[in-house]
């Protein structure tokens, strides 16, 4: 490479916006993987890092922001494998301590001794909105040929937190049952198409946005509801009298997990996915029994493969709007006001 500075997105104070500054390319070390970015998602979880004060956050500042990535392999550490230079892949973003028990079962999302400390690469570590993206190994790229970078950043986390979310729900969905997806943003759009591509299940999504309940009929929600003013015997007029089967709250508010609590069948699933800064109370007579709670993060390395898969077989698409690395802190002033429509993707260089 000739390149030896870069520009990289970094978050430099808490409770402010990111600034676009130079850096230096990093070389790849050990068994480090060096990945020129080509495309990077923005996530409403950067807003709410970069919206905290001092503290909310295990993180060091600064750090470039961005852990939906998916480029090239660009240079490998002399100890890597598993990677080849010009290898088109996708990037796991939560990185592990690798050798507790959920790291060595491949459960890195659960890895138990990185709770407290950076979580990956835009969590902490340096992430993807820049040129390029230092990985700490190959177990953390998913090949990802013939897809569009802007088409498969979105997999690495609105996609995969929806599929993994979704697959812990598998044996609850059988084709009798229903499932409320409520919030279609960047992850609900996706699990739309995740519940619609791997279950047999009645969908029925639930957004304040025209837009938004539009982009869940057309991918494949049997039934939209508008949230204002939403009641949760609506839902039930839309599910079953009984309740919702499955639950799946991508906002995480309080009201969405008070309606999420109201509208979820006894014996049914409520997952609460969203980071709006909402609380679940669990209590008899709060949720009903036998309903089990789950707050589900990221996925696994495998599971994002399954998602690759889904994508290059054209079941699973993510509606993209694209701005280049100068336009990125305007796309999360958008996203911010809810005025993106899917994921806002950056393409570093544009
Ligand atoms: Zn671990």
């Amino acid at each position: 490479m000739n390149a030896t500075m870069m520009q990289a997105l970094r978050l430099t104070e808490w409770k402010s916006d990111p600034v676009l500054t130079e850096v230096p390319v990093p070389e790849p070390r050990g068994s480090e993987v060096l990945v020129k970015v080509g495309a990077a998602g923005l996530c409403r979880s950067d807003i709410h890092i970069m919206s905290s004060p001092p503290g909310a956050y295990p993180y060091t500042l600064p750090f470039t922001l961005g852990h939906e990535s998916a480029g090239r392999v660009a240079a490998i550490g002399p100890q890597a494998s598993g990677a080849r230079v010009g290898d088109p892949v996708v990037v796991y973003s939560r990185w592990g301590c690798g050798t507790c028990w959920a790291c060595v079962n491949g459960r890195h999302n659960a890895c138990a001794r990185t709770q407290g400390g950076p979580h990956g690469g835009g969590l902490g570590r340096d992430g993807g909105l820049a040129e390029y993206l230092l990985v700490p190994s190959a177990r953390y790229l998913v090949p990802a040929p013939g897809l569009d970078p802007v088409q498969a950043a979105p997999l690495t986390d609105a996609a995969l937190t929806s599929y993994h979310a979704v697959k812990l729900s598998v044996p609850q969905l059988r084709p009798e049952s229903t499932a409320v997806v409520l919030g279609v943003g960047g992850l609900g759009h996706m699990a739309v198409q995740v519940l619609k591509a791997i279950t047999a299940a009645r969908i029925v999504a639930v957004d304040v946005r025209n837009a938004a309940l539009e982009l869940a009929r057309a991918a494949g929600a049997h039934a939209t509801l508008p949230a204002d003013g939403l009641t949760a015997d609506d839902i039930r007029s839309e599910t079953d009298p009984d309740g919702a089967t499955v639950v799946l709250d991508f906002v995480g508010n309080d009201a969405t997990l008070a309606l999420a609590a109201a509208s979820v069948a006894q014996g049914g699933d409520l997952t609460f996915v969203g980071r709006g800064g909402g609380e679940l109370r669990v209590a008899p007579g709060l949720i009903p029994f036998e309903t089990t709670v789950r707050m589900p993060s990221w996925g696994t390395v495998p599971e994002l493969a399954e998602v690759v898969a889904l994508a290059a077989a054209g079941e699973i698409h993510s509606e993209a709007e694209v701005y280049g690395l100068d336009d990125a802190v305007s796309a999360y002033s958008k996203l911010r006001h809810g005025e993106v429509l899917g994921r806002a993707v950056v393409v570093p260089g544009t």
